[in-house]
C-alpha cells in the first residue's frame, strides 16, 4: 500500500502535460493494483441522484491561458466565445486573474488586454486574483508570494471598484496553500487582511493537460486534433464530476454544493458549452461561489495536508480528518493525449 502523502505528493501539477500525464498514469498504475482500491470502485460505481447537483463554476488564469500560446485576436475571439457560453447557460462565474498576462513583450499593460478583463465585468462575471505571476506558495518566500498578491490587484482592483463591485476572491496558484501549518497561517492571514476570501475547489481534474494540447492543435490549426481532444475533454469531465460527487458521499457524508475548476482556454470556448448541457441534463444546476460556501462543510479544517500536492478541499478536509486514503480510489485519469491525437 501507498501512504497517504506519498498518494497525494504525487499529483502535485507540472507545467508540462505530456509529463504530467505519464506521471499519471504510474499513479493510477499502482491504484489499479490494489485489491482494496479495486473493491471501492465497485462500491462507488452506483450513480448519484441527479437533483443534488449545484456547481460553482470557476476559471483560472484569465484573460487567456496558458500563457504565450495565442495572439491578441485568437485571445479576443477566445474571451468572447467562452464568455457566450457563460452567459448563454446562466453560469454566475468567478474569473481569476494573473496580471502578468495583461502585459506585452515589454512588460508594459496592454490596454486591449485589459478590455479582455472588462469584458468578463461586463457579462456580469466577477472577478478574483489569481497572483500577478502565478507563483507557488510552495516554491517562493512567502513574502515574496504576498507581494505578488499584492502586485496582482493595480488592473483588476480599479476595474471590479468601477463595475460597483468588489475584488474579494482569491484562487492560490497550482491550489499550493503552504508546505507548514505556520506558513497556511501566515498566508490565510495576510489575505483576511487584505479582504480576500480563499476561493476553494472541490472537482480539481486534469482539464490543463486538454487546454495545453488543445492550445498547440489550435495554434496549429490542427483541427482533428481539437476534436479528439475536445470530445474526449466532455467525456472525462463528466466522469470526473461523478466521481467528485461520491467523494463527498464518502469523505463529508453527503452531496455538497462543489466548486469546480477549470481555466479560461480556448478548450472551453469550443468545448464548454456540451459539457455544461451534458450536466444540465444531468440535472446540474449553476451557483454562484458564495452561494457553494455557505454549505457547513466548507468550514471544515484544510490545514491537516501539509504536502506537495495541489489537491482539493475535499481530499484535505479528509486528511484533516485521517480517513482512509483508500477512498480516493477510482479518480478519471487523463488517457495520453499525445497517443490519442496520432492519426
Ligand atoms: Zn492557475
Amino acid at each position: 500500500m501507498w501512504s497517504t502523502l506519498e498518494l497525494l505528493d504525487s499529483r502535485q501539477k507540472r507545467p508540462n502535460w505530456k509529463a504530467n500525464g505519464l506521471m499519471k498514469k504510474q499513479w493510477l498504475h499502482r491504484l489499479k493494483h490494489s485489491a482494496i482500491a479495486l473493491a471501492t470502485i465497485l462500491v462507488l460505481a452506483a450513480p448519484l441522484c441527479a437533483e443534488d447537483l449545484q456547481i460553482a463554476v470557476t476559471i483560472d488564469d484569465l484573460p487567456i491561458g496558458p500563457p504565450g500560446k495565442h495572439s491578441l485576436a485568437q485571445q479576443q475571439l477566445i474571451t468572447s466565445q467562452l464568455l457566450k457560453v457563460l452567459v448563454d447557460h446562466q453560469v454566475p462565474a468567478v474569473g481569476f486573474v494573473n496580471e502578468s498576462k495583461l502585459e506585452d513583450e515589454n512588460g508594459v499593460v496592454d490596454p486591449a488586454r485589459v478590455a479582455l478583463l472588462q469584458q468578463w465585468l461586463d457579462a456580469d462575471m466577477e472577478l478574483g486574483n489569481h497572483g500577478y505571476d502565478h507563483l507557488s506558495l510552495h516554491r517562493v518566500d512567502p513574502e515574496l508570494w504576498m507581494a505578488d498578491i499584492v502586485k496582482g490587484e493595480q488592473q483588476t482592483r480599479p476595474l471590479v471598484e468601477q463595475a460597483g463591485g468588489e475584488l474579494r476572491w482569491f484562487r492560490h496558484p497550482f491550489l499550493h496553500i503552504g508546505r507548514s501549518t505556520e506558513v497556511q497561517t501566515k498566508a490565510r492571514t495576510f489575505l483576511n487582511g487584505h479582504g480576500y476570501r480563499i476561493a476553494p475547489v472541490t472537482i480539481d481534474n486534469g482539464e490543463w493537460m486538454y487546454g495545453g494540447a488543445y492550445a498547440d492543435a489550435y495554434v496549429a490549426g490542427d483541427q482533428s486534433a481539437m476534436q479528439i481532444l475536445g470530445d474526449d475533454y466532455v467525456r472525462y469531465m463528466l466522469e470526473v464530476v461523478s466521481y467528485y460527487q461520491n467523494q463527498a458521499e464518502l469523505i463529508v457524508g453527503q452531496t455538497i454544493p462543489q466548486v469546480l475548476l477549470i481555466h479560461a482556454y480556448a478548450l472551453n470556448a469550443h468545448y464548454l458549452d456540451r459539457l455544461l448541457t451534458a450536466l444540465q441534463q444531468d440535472g446540474a444546476q449553476w451557483i454562484t461561489l458564495d452561494q457553494a460556501l455557505e454549505h457547513p462543510a466548507y468550514q471544515r479544517r484544510v490545514d491537516g495536508y501539509t504536502g506537495a500536492g495541489g489537491i482539493t478541499w475535499l481530499h484535505r478536509w479528509s486528511i484533516t480528518e485521517k480517513m482512509d486514503p483508500s477512498i480516493y480510489a477510482g479518480e478519471p485519469e487523463v488517457p495520453d493525449l499525445e497517443q490519442l491525437v496520432q492519426p
